[in-house]
This record gives C-alpha cells, structure tokens and sequence, in this order.
C-alpha cells in the first residue's frame, strides 16, 4: 500500500478542532460537575468503541439480536470513529497484514505518527472493501448508518447541547457551551488519542505473552484507559475472543460490562478465549479466518 499525502483540508480541520478544544477549555471554569460528565462520558464512549466497534462489528466476539445491533452501531458512532463497515474491515485487515507492510497501521514499519493519526488521512485508507465485511455489509440499516457516518454524532453533540442548556443554573446557552466542551468536544478528542494508541504504542511497548508473528504487547496502562484493549498480545493470540485480559489481574472493564449485558439477555454466545474441541486440542485460537459468514 503506498502511502499518499494527507488530504490537506481533512488534515488540518481536524487539528484545528484538537486545538480549539484545548484552548477552550482554558475559557471554561473548572467545576467538579464538568469533570462528573467528562468521566462518565468517557468511560461509556470507550466502553462502545471497544465492545462495539472493536469487539463486536470487526471480531464478532458475541451476539446481538437486529435491534440491539443497530444500537450498538449508533451509539459506537457518536464518538466520531466512521462508519462500523469502514472501522471493522480496515480493522480486519490489520490483523491480516499485522505488522508487513500491508498493515494499514503499523508503527513497526512507517513510525509512531503514521500509526497513530497520520494514516487516518491516507487516501488508501479512506475506502475499504465490502467483501471484508459483507456479514454486516449485508443489514441496510447499517449501509445507511456507514453512508451517513455523521449523523451519530451530530445528533449525540445536539442531545448533550441542549440537555446542557435545560438543567444549567447559568442560563441555557452558558450551560449548553460548557455540557458541549466538556461532554463532546474533549470526550471524543480524549477517545481519539486514547484509542490510537492500541495501533501506535501496543505494538511497541508491553509484554509478549504469545508468539504472534508480530509486535503486538499486552501494556497494563493502555489497558486500564481503553477498558482492556492494551491486552493487545492477547487479543492478536485470539481475536475472536469477548475478553482480553486474561488473567484475574488483567484488568478488562469491556468484558465486565458485556457480562452485565449478557446477564440480562441483550449480550449472547460469548466466544471464549480458547476453543478446545472435545479431546482438549486448541483449535481456533490463532487459525481462525475472519471472513464474511452470514451471522445466522
Ligand atoms: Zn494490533
Ligand atoms: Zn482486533
């Protein structure tokens, strides 16, 4: 895959929104209600940025009825990561191409700013290939969602705009800015850094627990601000599976909260971390394809 220029204008809006929001933040009074929503704002978007887009859309590491899908669809895309059919197939092909030259984001072989953001903005990456995905590619509903790809957001940012402004004790448009800064603007900024790192410094710094074949750690920090994806070793080991840490020490806070969901029915046939078959022998662990399958 050759690596392009950025897209100028892409490339410059969205550091321009990363600054904006730094420096506004400076204008904001600090309250502890503000750091309340930031935090519980946070913990959720990364919470459906992992056992959504991640866990579910590109690894398939559980079921969900159509409803409860397309939620799921919606609410990972209000943090502004593209569409599910995007995310999960260029995704895909990370795993496929871990660490070659075909990995879409390898610090390994273009450096840590190419992993981190830069190849977000790389022409190559900004499509992908409906046949990496066509057993999600196949529900319409989630070819709209994909096709729009703003519309979560947009629609999550008015919700926080106005809910901000209805319970402010400052009058509506002071409260709707702040709940905006504090409970969009730098959640989603946070969730963008933060989850690039699984691409740039997972495959740098950790422990190896598995040989893979490629540079992927388990990082014990990463793992407690992504709510368990800096498992990152485990789960090029096992991609399939619903958990990631593996260990009772490794922290894994999207598994625990899938288990909830699974509790209560919403959440079904979580896939192990390792599938044996009935004379004890691993199978599936590493060897599994991730290919399009209808789901039924
Ligand atoms: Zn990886
Ligand atoms: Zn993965």
């Amino acid at each position: 895959m050759s690596q392009s220029k950025p897209k100028a204008l892409t490339f410059y809006l969205y550091i321009a929104i990363h600054i904006a929001a730094v420096v506004t933040l400076f204008f904001v009074p600090f309250s502890w209600d503000k750091l309340l929503l930031f935090g519980v704002s946070y913990f959720f978007m990364m919470f459906f940025i992992t056992g959504g887009y991640h866990r579910y859309f590109s690894h398939r590491a559980y079921k969900l009825d159509r409803i409860p899908q397309f939620c799921m669809a919606f609410l990972c895309m209000m943090s502004g990561q593209k569409g599910i059919l995007w995310w999960a197939a260029t995704h895909r092909d990370h795993h496929l191409y871990s660490d070659t030259e075909l990995d879409v984001h390898s610090p390994v072989q273009k450096g840590f700013w190419y992993s981190h953001i830069l190849w977000i903005f790389n022409e190559d990456t900004m499509h992908y290939n409906p046949k990496k995905i066509q057993d999600f590619g196949r529900f319409p509903e989630l070819r709209w969602l994909d096709k729009y790809d703003w519309v979560p957001t947009l629609i999550y940012a008015a919700v926080v705009f106005t809910l901000g402004g209805l319970i402010s004790n400052h009058g509506f448009w002071s409260g709707a800015f702040q709940a905006l800064i504090y409970g969009y603007a730098c959640v989603l900024l946070t969730c963008y850094q933060v989850s690039y790192t699984i691409n740039s410094l997972a495959h740098v710094f950790g422990k190896k627990r598995f040989d893979t074949g490629d540079e992927s750690r388990n990082n014990w920090f990463l793992a407690i601000l992504t709510l368990g994806e800096g498992w990152h070793n485990n789960h090029h080991y096992c991609k399939s599976s619903v958990r990631q840490g593996i260990k009772w020490y490794e922290i894994d806070m999207t598994f625990y909260l899938l288990y909830l969901l699974s509790l209560v029915g919403i959440v079904k046939d979580m896939r192990p971390f390792r599938e044996e078959n009935t004379k004890g022998i691993v199978v599936g662990a590493k060897a599994e394809e991730l290919v399009a399958q209808p789901i039924e």
